[in-house]
């Protein structure tokens, strides 16, 4: 734990130098993480495998990919971005130069989440070196082959004092909540985002949470069904479930769920085969206590498709669930697992508003032909969420209200 504050302390010792500030530094670290995903993308990518069963191109497209075109969007555009922004002069500041200068804020703390365990770290420091912060990073202790291979490779490329690693389970994560930061960046689950907020307000350190939700679907009745299951299927068992803006849960009439439930039978078998364990391009859990977590929310429920499971591999097999009860465990939490609830309700207003009742989901999936399709609704909640809707999935049909 000594060894731990002393990174933080060296990382704050290495920005009051100075050296982030210039913008030929930050170009050059920039560069220097886009050369190591080049030259190391293989070995990362096999990492990923390791923890999560991704295989080498869907490891290198959802996590590397994502990276590189960040980096070259930063390259291109931060040169723009960090030049003084004119402003416009008032009575008080007639006799002066008035322009905004962005400064960086300091030590910013990076703690990422296992799903995407590459980009849920590379992403967040893209932006903190851009700003010209140093930025400790903590990759999550679940996925820990990645962990170790960001251990290794990061020191080798970026500036080791202002870039360190750490890894470590909970005592290390709360041992360096300990410390202050002048930003916390965190991607997890909303109970651990309490716990850094606390900590964070010790210091009244600015945060930005990444959390999780249940994201619904919504299939209405006159809509292209098989372009809607297809999308569905996709997002929904792409890495297992384990994907934060997953579809969660269906909501469709229940004159069309049997249609819809075929629709999905059919495409599981167009992309994993007849039998999907044997697949190359499905998952697995990632440890023991989420397989037993995923398992638990099946009691109860009735499966129309899948339920195969093997503890040994961490495998659950694609599941749609039909005529879930609202009130059942499964629609109380985040799934994060391949388990597909279809939900029947009357019309689009009582989806509405059974939307409305839970807590805010991180996207909303809306498949309708009506191109004047309104989401009605009294709060503001739904209409801010349809500005986050313009999603991979939708044939997307919202007018906000
Ligand atoms: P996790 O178990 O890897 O935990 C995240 C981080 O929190 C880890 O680095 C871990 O060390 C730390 N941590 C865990 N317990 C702690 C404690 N008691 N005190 C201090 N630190 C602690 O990941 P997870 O929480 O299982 O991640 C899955 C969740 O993240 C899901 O809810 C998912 O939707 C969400 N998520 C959100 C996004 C997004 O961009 N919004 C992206 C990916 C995942």
């Amino acid at each position: 734990m000594h060894n731990l504050k002393q990174k933080v302390e060296r990382a704050r010792a290495a920005f009051a130098t100075g050296r982030t500030r210039p913008l030929e530094f930050r170009i050059r670290q920039l560069k220097a993480l886009q050369k190591m995903l080049t030259e190391h993308g293989k070995e990362i990518a096999a990492a990923v495998q390791a923890d999560l069963n991704k295989n080498e191109y869907v490891a290198y497209s959802y996590e590397i990919l994502g990276v590189l075109g960040e980096i070259s969007l930063m390259l291109e555009k931060l040169p723009e971005w960090t030049a003084p922004q004119p402003v416009k002069k008032t009575l008080i500041t007639l006799p002066d130069d008035v322009y905004i200068h962005y400064e960086p804020l300091g030590v910013v703390l990076i703690i990422g989440a296992w799903n995407y365990p590459v980009a849920l770290i590379l992403q967040p420091l893209i932006g903190a070196i851009a700003a010209g912060n140093a930025a400790v990073l903590k990759p999550s202790e679940v996925s820990e082959n990645t962990a170790k291979i960001l251990e290794k490779f990061i020191p080798q490329y970026l500036d080791e004092e202002l870039f360190p690693v750490v890894n470590g389970g909970i005592p290390e994560t709360t041992a360096l909540l300990e410390q202050r930061f002048d930003h916390i960046l965190y991607t997890g689950n909303s109970s651990v985002g309490k716990i850094i907020l606390a900590a964070a307000a010790k210091h009244l350190t600015p945060v930005t949470l990444e959390l999780g939700g249940k994201s619904p679907c919504y299939i209405d009745k006159d809509c292209d069904i098989d372009t809607a299951c297809r999308r569905i299927t996709w997002g929904k068992f792409l890495n297992c479930g384990q994907t934060c803006i997953a579809p969660d849960y269906i909501l469709c009439e229940r004159s069309i769920q049997d249609q819809v439930l075929q629709k999905i039978k059919e495409t599981l078998k167009e992309f994993y085969g007849d039998d999907v364990k044997k697949s190359s391009d499905y998952e697995r859990i990632v440890n023991k206590n989420h397989y037993q977590r995923v398992l638990g929310l099946l009691e109860g429920q009735k499966i129309a498709h899948g339920g195969e499971t093997d503890e040994a591999t961490r495998f659950i097999a694609p599941t749609v669930l039909i005529d879930v009860n609202p009130e059942s465990k499964i629609m109380q939490e985040e799934i994060f697992g391949p388990l597909l609830p279809i939900v029947t309700i009357a019309d689009v207003d009582e989806a509405i508003g059974f939307i409305n009742r839970r807590e805010k989901p991180l996207a909303l999936y809306v498949f309708s032909n009506n191109k004047k399709f309104s989401l009605r609704t009294s709060g503001s909640r739904i209409q801010r969420l349809c500005l986050l809707v313009l999603s991979l999935l939708g044939t997307l049909a919202v007018t906000v209200k």
